[in-house]
């Protein structure tokens, strides 16, 4: 049961493992590791991890939460100054 210790690079088969990444916890071998922020990445993760920083900039994330919070205050306005109408036309 030798391959049950040994592990491999899942992109080149018969590579011995020369690293873990930390994000998919798949083996890879030298050439397929990428060590960033000081540990170990392959390239997908990595590629997913640089997009992924790309697209959440903090900006845009205030900027979604202000625009939410926005249109919740309107429709809970307008929610109120309906049911306002309401029971001002009932009474
Ligand atoms: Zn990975
Ligand atoms: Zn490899």
């Amino acid at each position: 049961m030798a391959t049950a210790t040994t592990r491999w690079c899942v992109h080149h088969p018969q590579r011995a493992a020369f690293a873990l990444c930390m994000t998919c916890t798949r083996t890879i071998c030298q050439e397929c590791a990428t060590q960033w922020d000081g540990i170990y990445h392959c390239a997908p993760c990595l590629a997913k991890q640089r997009t992924g920083v790309v697209a959440r900039s903090p900006v845009g994330g205030w900027l979604a939460l202000v625009i939410v919070t926005a249109i919740l205050l309107f429709m809970t306005a307008r929610l109120m100054l309906w049911s306002g109408a309401l029971i001002a036309g009932l009474f």
